[in-house]
């Protein structure tokens, strides 16, 4: 082998995007995935494909993001083997036609919904959870019976090579394709024309991903991220509030869409909330005392400016390895509210507290600032319960705890407005990658239309105003 060819044969070749959707098209247009079996058994495939390879996707995620192989297991395997179990269970049933009693005046005639699928359809993973948030989507658009394209994020590359690999060898190669690549790549993609995308990622590029879809009005649904608020009232329980906080923002280093950004507590109990996250921090994290890993060098300059820029009171942590790109938990005490650390997603281990004089001033902070991803709330009282739940606009909301309300497979998980479009788990995933059809049918006799048929007589006029 010469040494141009050598080269040549390591660097890997480029894939045949037009191809690939031709090829996908092409297995649609047969029919083969619209079946309620072939949706079950890719389902159980899928399952199959997540349990069999736990340890390879644990190395995977080890590699990519230093994941322990406990919240490996729990966040990405576990979490979207049981994700397709329950839509393989379920998705009969999800397939069933919705049929509507009609009024009077559009007798004789009966009509339903037909969930139809849309056809050939792109998904654009994320890197902090990259099973979860590629293969997660992949339920709902096979259980509505769509041929697939995934692209898995480059930021973890490891988990996308994983995924290149055994997605071939478990699920069916004409309808579900893996194409590796970077944002190049997704343009590439979307400039297809699929017949719906859905991304996963910040709100910056969830722009981009939407515009690139505007001239073929691909449909798209945006799973983005946002600044998530953790409103604490004065009659709040600070011990458990104050674990639940500091667990939260401690998973994944932080680098979670559902991590709590910011706190907003009240005066009342401010000292005793920071002191207590304060404590649960040194607990939780006692085992990475030189800081939590974070993804690449990009996201830990960021994350270092934003404590070289506060203006709030650094009361834990603070400190960074840049050789090992590692940063200490850290909590804020009153950052200045227009300083970046306020402005952007923190996206990272740093937790923000800043102090209130009421829950109006809560209410009016998080109002007056763009629609987070999810709202959280800690108090014991039902009034604020009510007034945070009907006043603060948000994708989600969770009383009492964090992150919860979006790992369940029997609610709608998605943003609102800044943090995205649309939503999915479970049914929603199936109805997200679902056009509802209306469908009517008429009998021809007796032809009731023809007392309105023109000429339109004074005897028509009446009869059509009784009617409608
Ligand atoms: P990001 O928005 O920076 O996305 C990075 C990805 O965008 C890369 O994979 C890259 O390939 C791609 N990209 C870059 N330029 C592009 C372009 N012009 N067109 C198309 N794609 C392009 O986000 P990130 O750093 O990967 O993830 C962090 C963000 O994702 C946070 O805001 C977080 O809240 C959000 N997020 C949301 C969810 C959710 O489910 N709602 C889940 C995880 C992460």
């Amino acid at each position: 082998m010469t040494t141009e060819s050598v080269a040549a044969a390591q660097v890997p070749a480029a894939p045949d995007i037009p191809g690939t959707v031709r090829r996908l098209r092409e297995t649609f247009a047969t029919g083969r995935t619209r079946g309620v079996e072939w949706r079950k058994q890719q389902l159980k495939a899928l399952e199959r494909l997540l349990v069999d390879n736990e340890s390879a996707i644990a190395t995977a995620l080890e590699k990519d993001l230093g994941r322990k192989p406990f919240e490996a297991w729990l966040a990405d395997v576990a979490s979207t083997a049981a994700e397709a179990r329950y839509a393989a269970k379920h998705v009969g049933k999800w397939m069933r036609r919705k049929r509507s009693f009609l009024e009077f005046n559009q007798l004789p005639g009966s009509a339903w919904v037909e969930y139809e699928p849309y056809g050939t359809v792109l998904i654009i993973g994320a890197w902090n959870f990259p099973f979860y948030l590629t293969l997660g989507p992949l339920v709902g658009a096979i259980a509505a019976g769509n041929t697939v394209v995934l692209k898995p994020s480059e930021i973890s590359p490891a988990s996308s090579a994983v995924m290149a690999e055994l997605v071939p060898k478990y699920l069916d190669r004409d309808a579900i394709a893996v194409v590796e690549g970077d944002g190049a790549v997704s343009q590439e993609l979307i400039a297809q024309g699929f017949d719906r995308v859905m991304f996963t990622g910040g709100t910056e590029i969830g722009r981009k991903i939407m515009a690139g879809a505007a001239p073929h009005l691909t449909p798209v649904t945006l799973e983005l991220g946002g600044k998530s608020p953790v409103i604490v009232a004065a009659d709040a329980d600070v011990d458990v509030a104050a674990k639940r906080i500091a667990w939260t923002k401690l998973l994944n280093a932080g680098q979670v869409c559902l991590a709590p950004d910011y706190v907003l507590v009240d005066a009342a109990i401010r000292d005793e909330l920071v002191n207590k996250i304060g404590e649960a921090i040194k607990t939780f994290a006692a085992d990475e005392p030189k800081g939590m890993r974070i993804v690449n060098q990009r996201q830990f300059d960021r994350l270092v400016g934003y404590l070289s820029e506060t203006k709030g009171k650094v009361v834990l942590g603070g400190q960074s390895d840049a050789a090992e790109l590692r940063l200490q938990p850290t909590v804020v005490v009153d950052p200045d509210p227009d300083e970046p650390l306020m402005k952007d997603e923190i996206f990272g281990p740093i937790l923000p507290v800043v102090t209130v004089q009421s829950l109006d001033d809560a209410i009016s902070f998080v109002t007056s600032r763009p629609k987070p991803l999810a709202a959280y709330l800690f108090t014991k009282a039902k009034a604020i319960r009510e007034r945070v739940v009907k006043e603060v606009p948000a994708g989600g909301m969770l009383v009492n705890h964090l992150v919860f309300h979006a790992t369940s497979a029997k609610l709608p998980f998605g943003g609102v407005g800044p943090s995205g479009m649309g939503a999915y788990h479970g049914k929603y995933g199936f109805e997200e990658f679902s056009h509802r059809k209306t469908v009517m049918t008429k009998p021809t006799r007796p032809d009731l239309t023809a007392m309105i048929y023109p000429p339109y007589t004074e005897k028509a006029w009446k009869l059509a105003r009784k009617l409608f």
